[in-house]
This record gives C-alpha cells, sequence and structure tokens, in this order.
C-alpha cells in the first residue's frame, strides 16, 4: 500500500471529536476542539502541518476521512 500522509482543514473542522477519538495515534484536540495531527513531519508552502500515517493505520485514516462531516481530514499519497 502506498505510504499516506495527512493533515486537518482547522478553518472547516467544527470540533466534532471523530478523528481523535477514533485514532489518537495521528489526530488531536489542539486545545479548542479544533483537530490537529499529532506530529508534524513535513510543512507546505501554505504552512500547512502534514503527518506521515503510520504503518497500519492507512485504513482508518481513509475511514475517518470519509466520516468527517465536514470534509476537514485531507488525505494524500506520498510523494516518493
Ligand atoms: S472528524 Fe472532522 S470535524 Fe470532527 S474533529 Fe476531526 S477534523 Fe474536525
Amino acid at each position: 500500500m502506498a505510504k499516506l500522509k495527512t493533515r486537518v482543514d482547522q478553518d472547516t473542522c467544527t470540533a466534532c471529536e471523530l478523528c481523535y477519538d477514533r485514532i489518537p495515534e495521528v489526530y488531536k484536540d489542539r486545545g479548542d476542539g479544533i483537530a490537529d495531527v499529532v506530529k508534524c513531519d513535513i510543512k507546505d508552502e501554505e504552512d500547512n502541518c502534514w503527518m506521515i500515517v503510520p504503518e497500519g493505520l492507512e485504513d482508518e485514516v481513509r475511514e475517518v476521512e470519509e466520516e468527517c462531516p465536514s470534509g476537514s481530514i485531507i488525505v494524500e499519497e506520498l510523494e516518493e
């Protein structure tokens, strides 16, 4: 399976708690209910923090991407 990276769009996150309840290894409450990734592995040119999805959590991350009510979980394949 291709390696994945993920980030949260904090402008649209509605603090529903789903992602960090489900995958605390990847997502966390940044302090006010809005989600963030637990680790900033890659910073892009817009200053967004991406986390490389740990091996074995890819399917769960894809599920949460589908289930996030505001579509704020962003998942992309990691470029080698
Ligand atoms: S599932 Fe979506 S809306 Fe809910 S806390 Fe996570 S990013 Fe925010």
